[in-house]
């Protein structure tokens, strides 16, 4: 019997392995997409990727895998070691979701996002909520009969969140992003009456591309990422993606009047860069080996960018080199003047401009209009008043239209509800591990100003990066920083560093 089990796990791995190297072909494609393809390969390009994705489903859903899956996850655990369990809990996680939903509604949900980003990008075109407001109610439809296939237990709309964000549900975000709002919306208040306005002039003028790139890759290389196991290239929205982790490929987009919008998202994607190339090698292409919430995801992307990039220590060390970059602008600039310069606090109507004060409300936003159209208190057809109330309450601006109001998202085109609690509880993690790493390294931030960022990738890789899916995001949280995700330590720190820079008594 013992020797069976271990064959059954053996197959089990080998269909795993299998799934795995094709969604890492699957990534590639979309790399290339993105990047290279030219613009006459789209219609190509959509079958070969529907293709592969069939092939991808098949496998997925392949009976035999189901007999596996039930043989193993009703042996012993303790016939299996850490990692081995956590693969079949895995896998059979994996499974049950793609096989829960009946073949119509996997495709007519697949159909409808497909045709849903060409409706809303029109939409937002035109600047028309009412052309996109009939397929959005229909995804929203399609999304709770799903959510009704895949957890009939759940309210609906936690159903979706688990997709991005496993375990975390509307009992758990609400307080957090409630105490939240009711420490921000005073925060950005006291910030617009200190009538502070940071000196940007260093940020402004003509930054040619070439040094941005040669600065972009230093830095990125400096924080660990292997260019021998990765690359850097050009898209029109920076992300990081590419096949599995000994290939790794991270964008950004540059624009001649302004370097530190392109370092900043070089930083970022080297970070989400950094947790795939740092995963657990001794157990490669599996599900156990694979990065684990999208907030966790954007935890380390984020400690990059706005914990370590954005800090006085990181910036003392990079003030140097950026100023031979850039002679001109940076002649005569301090540490405290670019420190300033880039942490200004501006509300905004776009979310992807927002600043990391700002940006907690326009997730918190978009969460309670989620939250009101899966529970039925809010109509599709009311969504772009509601959006514009709240950002009237939240950030003191009125949209003037629905294209820098309701429509300015991707997301809810594709079906993806549920995906915008994850960024902010991406910061608040991003923040909670960064002080559990000052504690246990109290003079990293020493460390940091002399340019000695590996002991933070040490860090990060040994406390989270080599995690893969061991553990809940929650109890991965317990672990590393000692307590739950906790807000506290977010607002403290913005109120800190905010209160510092705008002269601000916050009591
Ligand atoms: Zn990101």
């Amino acid at each position: 019997m013992k020797n069976n089990v271990r064959d059954v796990y053996d197959s089990l791995v080998g269909k795993l392995q299998e799934k795995s190297r094709l969604g890492a072909v699957l990534g590639i494609l979309h790399w290339d997409q993105e990047v290279i393809m030219p613009k006459g390969g789209a219609n190509s390009r959509a079958r070969q990727i529907a293709v592969l994705s069939a092939v991808m489903h098949d496998k997925s859903t392949d009976p035999e895998l189901k007999g596996m899956l039930d043989q193993l996850s009703q042996c012993p655990e303790a016939q299996f070691n850490e990692f081995e369990w956590s693969n079949i809990r895995e896998a059979k996680r994996d499974y049950d979701l793609d096989t829960k939903v009946p073949r119509q509604l996997v495709k007519e949900l697949a159909e409808l996002s497909s045709r849903g980003h060409l409706i809303w990008a029109k939409a937002r075109e035109d600047n028309q909520f009412s052309d996109f407001a009939p397929t959005l109610k229909r995804l929203i439809e399609l999304k709770k009969e799903w959510a009704d296939c895949v957890a009939p237990d759940k309210p609906a709309y936690d159903a979706n969140i688990d997709i991005f964000e496993r375990s975390a549900t509307m009992a758990k975000i609400s307080p957090l992003f409630e105490k939240l709002k009711k420490e921000l919306i005073p925060l950005i208040r006291a910030i617009s009456e200190s009538g502070k306005m940071m000196d940007t002039a260093a940020l402004t003028g003509k930054f040619p591309i070439a040094k941005q790139e040669a600065l972009g890759r230093q830095i990125s290389e400096d924080m660990g990422f292997s260019f021998e196991k990765g690359r850097m290239d050009v898209s029109v929205h920076p992300f990081s993606g590419g096949g599995d982790f000994t290939d790794v490929r991270i964008t950004t987009r540059y624009s001649e009047d302004n370097f530190i919008e392109s370092l900043y998202a070089v930083i970022h994607e080297t970070g989400h860069g950094l947790y795939e190339q740092g995963r657990m090698q001794d157990w490669p292409d599996l599900p156990v080996s694979e990065s684990l919430t999208m907030g966790v995801h954007e935890s380390q992307s984020l400690f990059w960018e706005r914990m370590i990039a954005q800090g006085r220590p990181f910036l003392t060390h990079y003030l140097p080199l950026i100023a031979d970059t850039f002679p001109v602008q940076m002649n005569g600039v301090s540490v405290d003047g670019l420190y300033s310069a880039i942490n200004q606090v501006a509300p905004s109507f776009i979310r992807v401009e927002a600043d990391e004060v700002t940006y907690p409300l326009h997730v918190i936003l978009r969460y309670e209009i989620e939250v009101g159209i899966f529970d039925g208190s809010l109509s599709v057809e009311e969504l772009p008043e509601v959006w514009n109330q709240k950002m009237e309450e939240y950030l003191g601006l009125s949209p003037r239209t629905d294209s820098e109001g309701v429509l300015q998202d991707v997301h809810w085109s594709g079906g993806a509800f549920g995906y915008f609690p994850s960024y902010t509880l991406g910061a608040m993690y991003a923040c909670q591990y960064y002080q559990a790493l000052k504690k246990e390294l109290p003079d990293i931030e020493d460390q940091v100003s002399r340019g000695e960022l590996r002991p933070v990738r040490e860090w990060l890789n040994k406390n989270i990066h080599r995690k893969g899916r061991l553990y809940s995001a929650e109890d991965l949280c317990q672990r590393v920083t000692g307590e739950s995700l906790n807000s506290d330590h977010f607002i403290r720190y913005l109120k800190n560093k905010y209160g510092e820079l705008y002269g601000i008594n916050l009591g």
